[in-house]
C-alpha cells in the first residue's frame, strides 16, 4: 500500500465540466495537476479515482508497484463490489427514468428506449434465470447476440452473479464460436433464435447448435426471440424471455474482489489459437468510465453513440460498461452504415441528437466514397465529440469525418488503444484548454500512461522525431491481467520483448512536438535499404490518390474503386505519389490489383495473411477465424499466381 502525499491536486471528479466550446479541454492549471499527479503517484492517484468514481461494498488498498508491469499488477486489492451495481443500481436510486440505452434496431426509425429502471429489472430477471440452471459465481457463459439491451442485460448478468461472459461477434462461424466456447470452458450460450443486421437474417440458434455439438461443457443454451420466426428447441434448449417472465425481479448482487475476473474475450493471435484476454472488476471499470468521460468530454445528459459492436472490446468499454458506469444514455446501433443507404449513421445523429459520435476508420473510408450529400443532408448540430478507433486514420478520411461530419466545429480524437490495454491509452483529449490536435494523430498519453519507445537492442528511444517499438512504462487499472488458461503465453506475448515494459506490439513515431502517432503493427514494419517504414506511412500517401480505395505494403495490393483498362497508368502514378511524398525508397516494387483485402469482422486488414502470400508460405497461415470471408485467401493466392506468372514470362 503506498502512502498518499501530502498536499494532493485534486482528482478528476465525476462533476467536472470543460469550458464551452471546447469539447474535452480542461483549464490548464487543472489538467497539468492532474497529469503530474499520475506521474509521480500513478497508485495514489488511481486509488483517489477509485474512491470517487465507484461504489465499494467494502474498502480496498492498492497494491500496484508502479514500474513493474509484468503481468501482475493488482488493484484496489481487497476491495470488493458488483460491477452491475455501478452500472445500474447507483443511477436508479437517484434516476431511475434516465434513459440508458436507446436501441437503434435495424429496422430503420424503430428505436426503443430502455431506462436505467427497466435495465435493472431485465438484469435481475435474466441473473436469476441463470441462477435458476445452475450458472454460479466463477462459471464462463458465452453470449453470442447481436446488440440489443438483452444483450447489455446478459453481460450484467453475468457480473451481477459474479460469473464470467466471454461475447463471441454474432456473426462468427461455428467452429469459431465452438473453438472459444471449449477454450474457456463456458457452461451456457446466450442466443438469439437468430439476429437481423442491413436488412438480413442471420441465423444465430443454428449456429450455436451447430458449434455445441463438440462442447460437452455446456448444459444450456438460453434462446431469446430477435424475429417471430421459430427456431427448433432441443433438450437443452431455454426459451429465454419465457423464462424472465417468471422469474423475480430482484437478484443480490454477488459481492466481488476487485481482482476477480469480469469477462474474457477472444483476439487474434498471430500463431495458433485466439486468446481469451482476462479483464477483471474495478481497475477495468474504473479505466472504462475514466476514460469515457473525459476523452469524449461526456457530461450528463448526452447521449453517447458508439457504433461498435458488444462483440469487440470497443462495444464493451464505450457501448456498455463505460457509459453505463458514468450514467450515459448509450446508443445500441444494431445495423449497418449503409442501411438502408449511406446516410443511416447521420440519420440516426439526427434522430436520436448524438452528442458524441464513436466508429472505425474503415467505415468512413467506405462512406466518404458515396460523396457529403448523405451527410449533409441531416441536422449535425448536436455533435460536439467525434471519435475514430481500430487503425490508423489515413488524414483523408481525417479530414473527411473532420470538415464534412463535424463541419469543422467538433473536436475529433483518434483513440489508441487495445483490447489488452482495456480502454483509451493515446487521444488527442482530455487536454488544455486551446490545446492543438493533429490531424490523424493520436498524440496525448492518458492520464497515468506513460509510453515510450524501443529501438532494435530494448532500449529506451530518447528525445522526438524518433520511431520504435511502442510499450507502456509502468501498469494502469485496465490493463489485462493474463490470458485465459495461458499466463506463460501472456507473459511472452506482452512482457519478454522488452523486460519491464507491456509491449504493445505496434510501432509509433514520436513528433518533434512529443505527440505520438502510431505507425500500424510491428509485424507491418518493413525495412527497405536499411530505413524501416510503417506501411500505414506509404499507405496513406497512396490512399491520397483518388482511384484507389486501399491499403498496400511494400509488396502493395490494392483495391480499385472501379474497373479500368489504364491500370499500368495507374500503377505508375501510386509509384510517383509515394516517391514525392514520402521518399523513393519507399516505392513498392510490386503492385497487385485485388478484389477485396483479407479482412477482420471488425474491418482490420489482417497484413500478415498478405506477407505469408509473397513470402510464400501460405500453408502456414494461423489463425483465420477472424476473417469476415476466409475465401478472401484463396482468391488473393490465385491472384498473385498470375502476377507472378505475368511477371516471369
Ligand atoms: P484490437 O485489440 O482488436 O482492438 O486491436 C488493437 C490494435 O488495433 C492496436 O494494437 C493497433 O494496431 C490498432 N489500433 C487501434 N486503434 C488505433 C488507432 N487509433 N490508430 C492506429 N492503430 C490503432
Amino acid at each position: 500500500c503506498l502512502p498518499r502525499p501530502p498536499g494532493r491536486v485534486p482528482v478528476p471528479a465525476r462533476s467536472c465540466r470543460s469550458p464551452a466550446g471546447a469539447p474535452g479541454a480542461l483549464p490548464p492549471g487543472e489538467y497539468r495537476a492532474w497529469k503530474e499527479r499520475a506521474a509521480r503517484d500513478p497508485a495514489g492517484f488511481w486509488a483517489d479515482a477509485a474512491r470517487g468514481w465507484l461504489r465499494w461494498d467494502s474498502p480496498f488498498h492498492t497494491a500496484c508497484q508502479p514500474g513493474s508491469p509484468a503481468g501482475s499488477a493488482r488493484w484496489f486489492l481487497g476491495g470488493r463490489l458488483n460491477v452491475s451495481v455501478n452500472c445500474l443500481d447507483q443511477h436508479v436510486e437517484k434516476s431511475p427514468n434516465r434513459v440508458a440505452l436507446i436501441w437503434e434496431r435495424d429496422e430503420p426509425g424503430t428505436a426503443v428506449h430502455v431506462t436505467y429502471r427497466e435495465l435493472l429489472d431485465l438484469t435481475c430477471r435474466l441473473a436469476n434465470t441463470l441462477k435458476k440452471y445452475g450458472i454460479q459465481k466463477g462459471d464462463r457463459v458465452a453470449i453470442y447476440m447481436s446488440v440489443s439491451p438483452l444483450s447489455v442485460a446478459a453481460m450484467l448478468a453475468c457480473a451481477r452473479i459474479g460469473a464470467v461472459h466471454t461475447v463471441v461477434f454474432a456473426g462468427f462461424s461455428a467452429e469459431s464460436l465452438a473453438g472459444r466456447i471449449m477454450d474457456s470452458g463456458c457452461k451456457a450460450v446466450i442466443t438469439y433464435n437468430q439476429g437481423v443486421r442491413g436488412g438480413r437474417t442471420i441465423e444465430l440458434k443454428a449456429t450455436v447448435d451447430e458449434a455445441v455439438k463438440n462442447c460437452p461443457s455446456i448444459r444450456h443454451v438460453f434462446v431469446a426471440q430477435r424475429t417471430d420466426n421459430k427456431v427448433q428447441m432441443g433438450d437443452r434448449d431455454i426459451p429465454l424471455e419465457e423464462e424472465m417472465t417468471k422469474a423475480d425481479s430482484i437478484c443480490t448482487p454477488e459481492s466481488m474482489d476487485s481482482e476477480d475476473v469480469l469477462f474474457m474475450l477472444y483476439t487474434s493471435g498471430s500463431t495458433g489459437k485466439p486468446k481469451g484476454i482476462v479483464h477483471t472488476q474495478a481497475g477495468y471499470l474504473l479505466y472504462a468510465a475514466l476514460t469515457h468521460k473525459y476523452v469524449f468530454d461526456y457530461q450528463q445528459g448526452d447521449v453517447f453513440g458508439c457504433v461498435a459492436d458488444i462483440g469487440w472490446i470497443t462495444g464493451h468499454s464505450y457501448v456498455v460498461y463505460g457509459p453505463l458506469c458514468n450514467g450515459a444514455t448509450s446508443v445500441l446501433f444494431e445495423s449497418t452504415p449503409v442501411y438502408p443507404d449511406p446516410g443511416r449513421y447521420w440519420e440516426v445523429v439526427q434522430r436520436l441528437k448524438i452528442n458524441q459520435f464513436y466508429g472505425a476508420p474503415t467505415a468512413i473510408r467506405l462512406l466518404l466514397n458515396y460523396g457529403e450529400e448523405w451527410v449533409k443532408k441531416y441536422d449535425r448540430s448536436s455533435l460536439r465529440v467525434l471519435g475514430s478507433v481500430g487503425e490508423p486514420i489515413n488524414k483523408e478520411a481525417w479530414q473527411w469525418f473532420y470538415e464534412v461530419v463535424g463541419e469543422g466545429r467538433c473536436a475529433l480524437v483518434d483513440t489508441w488503444w487495445q483490447t489488452e490495454t482495456g480502454g483509451i491509452c493515446i487521444a488527442p483529449r482530455p487536454s488544455e484548454e486551446k490545446a492543438e490536435i493533429i490531424p490523424a494523430m493520436a498524440m496525448r498519453p492518458f492520464f497515468g500512461i506513460v509510453p515510450v519507445l524501443m529501438d532494435e537492442n530494448g532500449e529506451v528511444i530518447e528525445g522526438n522525431d524518433v520511431f520504435g517499438a511502442l510499450c507502456i512504462a509502468q501498469p494502469w487499472p485496465g490493463m489485462a491481467r493474463t490470458i485465459h488458461g495461458d499466463h506463460q503465453r501472456f507473459i511472452d506475448a506482452y512482457f519478454k520483448a522488452y523486460p519491464g515494459y507491456y509491449f504493445t506490439g505496434d510501432g509509433a513515431y514520436r513528433s518533434q512536438k512529443g505527440y505520438y502517432q502510431i505507425t500500424g503493427r510491428m509485424d507491418d514494419i518493413i525495412n527497405i535499404s536499411g530505413h524501416r517504414l510503417g506501411t500505414a506511412e506509404i499507405e496513406d500517401a497512396m490512399v491520397s490518390s483518388r482511384q484507389v480505395e486501399a491499403d498496400p505494403c511494400a509488396f502493395a495490393f490494392i483495391v480499385l474503386k472501379e474497373q479500368t483498362p489504364h491500370v499500368d497508368h495507374i500503377k505508375e502514378e501510386l509509384k510517383t505519389i509515394v516517391a514525392s511524398k514520402i521518399a523513393k525508397y519507399a516505392v513498392p516494387d510490386h503492385i497487385l490489383v485485388v478484389k477485396r483485402l483479407p479482412k477482420t469482422r471488425s474491418g482490420k486488414i489482417m497484413r500478415r495473411l498478405l506477407r505469408k502470400v509473397v513470402t510464400e508460405q501460405s500453408s502456414n497461415m494461423g489463425d483465420v477465424t477472424t476473417l469476415d470471408d476466409p475465401s478472401v485467401v484463396k482468391e488473393i493466392l490465385d491472384a498473385y499466381q498470375k502476377y507472378k506468372e505475368k511477371s516471369s514470362s
